[in-house]
C-alpha cells in the first residue's frame, strides 16, 4: 500500500522536477541570449561610430569593419545555437513527461488505456 503510494508520489515529484529543471535551464539560456543581444547592440553602435569616423576622415579601414561585423555575426550565430538548445530541452522534457502519461497505471497495479480516467479493474479514479 505505502509502496504503491510512494510510486505515484515519486511520479508526481519527477514530473514537477522535470518542469522546474526545464524552467531553470531555459531561464539561464535566456539570460545568456539577452546578454549576447546587448553585446550586439554595443558592437553595432561601435560599427556606426567607426563608419562615421571614416567618413569624417575620408579613410576606409576595411579590417576594422570586418572585425566588428565578424564579431556581431558570431554572436548572432551563438544566439541561434542557444535558441535551438532551448527547443531541444523543451522537446526532451515533453518526451519524458509524455512517456510517463502513457503509462496509465492504477494504484491496484493494473495498466489502463492511456485515455482512461477510471480503472476498469477496481473502478478507482486514476491520478
Ligand atoms: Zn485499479
Amino acid at each position: 500500500m505505502f509502496g504503491k503510494m510512494k510510486n505515484s508520489l515519486d511520479k508526481g515529484v519527477a514530473a514537477v522536477s522535470v518542469k522546474s529543471g526545464v524552467f531553470v535551464e531555459t531561464s539561464k539560456i535566456k539570460t545568456y541570449i539577452a546578454n549576447l543581444q546587448d553585446e550586439i547592440v554595443t558592437l553595432k553602435k561601435e560599427l556606426a561610430d567607426e563608419t562615421y569616423q571614416m567618413w569624417i576622415n575620408s579613410t576606409f579601414d576595411e579590417d576594422g569593419l570586418d572585425r566588428l561585423c565578424r564579431e556581431i555575426y558570431s554572436k548572432e550565430e551563438e544566439i541561434a545555437n542557444q535558441e535551438r538548445k532551448i527547443e531541444e530541452i523543451i522537446n526532451q522534457s515533453k518526451q519524458i513527461l509524455g512517456e510517463k502519461e502513457k503509462i496509465n497505471k492504477c494504484s491496484c497495479g493494473l495498466i489502463n488505456a492511456p485515455t482512461a480516467n477510471f480503472c476498469i479493474e477496481c473502478g478507482k479514479k486514476i491520478q
